[in-house]
């Protein structure tokens, strides 16, 4: 396990390997679609695309967290940060990562007007 991570790479200069710090923009072309069509930059991409609709999903509308990129082999578990990032960690591998810059994305469902009254 590697939470210890997460607490170091909080501002650190040096960012840790075993933490996977992702800027949600950088996946999307201009039109705010994946940009990658292809590959592992692509399934990177729709892993965090699920991340973020999980995460943002607080009407608990059924959105499944997401399989690990990495092992594949089961779904991760996430909290918000205080900086609203969205720190996620795989039980099986222990991959961690961090999410920013997720806010207005077309996977940010917490924006969605409410429906009915
Ligand atoms: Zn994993």
């Amino acid at each position: 396990m590697c939470h210890s991570c997460a607490l170091r790479s909080h501002g650190a200069a040096e960012p840790s390997v075993c933490m996977y710090i992702t800027d949600a923009r950088h996946f999307l072309d201009e039109k705010g679609a994946i940009a990658a069509r292809r590959g592992p930059a692509k399934a990177m991409a729709e892993f965090h695309a699920g991340l973020i609709a999980h995460a943002t999903d607080f009407d608990d509308t059924g959105v499944l967290a997401p399989t690990c990129f990495k092992c594949k082999k089961t779904v991760v578990k996430f909290v918000m940060a205080q900086d609203d990032a969205i720190l996620w960690s795989c039980p099986h591998c222990s991959a961690e990562g961090r999410v920013s810059h997720w806010q207005g994305t077309l996977w940010d469902l917490s924006d969605r007007p409410e429906l009915g009254s």
